[in-house]
């Protein structure tokens, strides 16, 4: 062991991590959005942390800030470790930021230890994850792994400026952006440490786990039709509720939901006429259903559809079905979780707990260029996150720091057998 190596590295992690915190459009909380001021200040900052660590540096055509460490010979294809480096709005200060900088302390280490690794090595903060300010997620991720569209650059702040104007005042090209694309050849895979976000690490009293698959979730607005009525007049035989039938709908969600696995969450409900006196003639229901795996979620989906047609049958009520989402589930590549797995196992875990990511992350649009892996610290507070109240442990950052490395030595070793 490197006792003082070890501490310098994580509690070097967790003050660039409180320095980016204070990098914010906020003067009291955590927001740090796709092409702003607060942006490039984070890139520039990151950059010189990069550079402390031995990597050459640039900023990509999307706004990405990398940095390469070059493994024994130069021009290899890399292994790409990275996470992003955008907020929502009143967010945590470990939520990317972290896994980007574990990805720098990583390089630092394996510099230090004047290992020649079989690839290079490369770290990305990615410059959209969130989606915050445009309402679309994953810009950065996108552009770097080749299915950019230029169709984006239309898209509007809250302000009214479009991506394109964004891109030139932060100093882009947006005709460019597509530039940013990497071909799968330079490419040997990518590897994300992240905060869990959410209670199961925490629960288990473990500190790491690794991800089997990014969730993939569908959406949909749903309507039940029934007939609208004067609420004194209408007598229970006559009636077709929308809003009850709705009801039935939404306590079976959470029911199947439970029994599948999966996550079925009914955000919206909205009855019409919306009158205090007046039987509901139409109900409209918003559903998020997520799953580790898209057959599981779809046959959650069937299973809901099936019952809500019953009900609506039984009630003489009408049942519409509008998906206006779908994004399937991206499993991590065995071998890249498998190391990540005995990454874990040189932390002492002899058995690596598993988890699937209910959120998304940059891996979802990475996965289109490379395969992808993940692994996930835990986050205290019932695991809290997009939140201030976000934290982590100096000792859960010290085990994931060694699990990262290890994970990385375990893919330089599966591809020198
Ligand atoms: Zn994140």
């Amino acid at each position: 062991m490197k006792p003082a190596v070890v501490a310098a590295g994580v509690d070097r992690a967790l003050a660039h991590c409180a320095e980016l915190a204070r990098i914010s459009s906020l003067q009291d909380g955590i927001e740090r959005l796709h092409l702003s001021p607060e942006h490039k200040l984070a890139n520039a900052l990151v950059a010189g942390w990069m550079r402390e660590a031995g990597m050459e540096t640039w900023q990509d055509a999307a706004g990405n800030q990398c940095g390469r460490l070059e493994g024994r010979t130069p021009d290899l294809p890399a292994l790409v470790l990275g996470s992003h480096l955008d907020t929502v709005t009143d967010a945590g200060a470990y939520d990317g930021m972290l896994g980007v900088m574990l990805a720098i302390e990583v390089v630092d280490r394996v510099r230090r230890s004047g290992r020649d690794l079989p690839f290079a090595l490369e770290v990305i903060g990615f410059s959209d994850e969130e989606g915050t300010r445009f309402g679309t997620a994953l810009l950065g991720s996108r552009a770097f792994a080749g299915t950019w569209d230029d169709a984006l650059l239309t898209l509007t702040d809250r302000k009214g400026t479009t991506l394109a104007d964004a891109a030139r005042a932060f100093g882009l090209d947006p005709a460019r952006i597509g530039d940013a694309a990497r071909r799968p050849e330079e490419l040997i895979g990518y590897l994300e440490t992240h905060i869990e976000q959410g209670p199961h690490l925490e629960d288990a009293d473990r500190a790491l786990a690794a991800v089997s698959s990014i969730a993939g979730a569908r959406r949909f607005a749903l309507t039940v039709t029934g007939r609208a009525g004067h609420a004194g007049g209408t007598p229970y035989d006559r009636r077709r509720d929308a809003l009850v039938g709705a009801a039935e709908v939404i306590v079976e969600i959470e029911r199947i939901a439970k029994e599948t696995g999966t996550i079925g969450t009914v955000g919206r409900v909205r009855a019409f006429p919306g009158g205090i006196n007046v039987v509901p003639g139409v109900a409209r229901l918003s559903l998020d259903l997520r799953g580790e795996f898209d057959e599981q979620r779809d046959g959650a989906w069937d299973r809901i559809d099936a019952f809500a047609r019953t009900v609506c049958e039984r009630r003489g009520l009408g049942w519409q079905v509008e998906e206006f989402y779908r994004a399937d589930a991206v499993p991590c590549d065995g071998r890249l979780r498998a190391a990540v797995e005995d990454g874990i196992r040189a932390t002492g875990d002899a058995e690596p707990t598993v988890l699937w990511s209910r959120a998304g992350h940059d891996g979802m649009a990475v996965a289109a260029v490379t395969d992808i892996a993940m692994l996930f610290l835990r986050c205290g507070n019932g695991g809290i996150s997009h939140h201030p109240d976000e934290t982590v442990t100096a000792a859960d950052v010290a085990a994931a720091l060694d699990a990262f490395e290890a994970a990385v030595l375990a893919v330089a070793d599966q591809r020198s057998r």
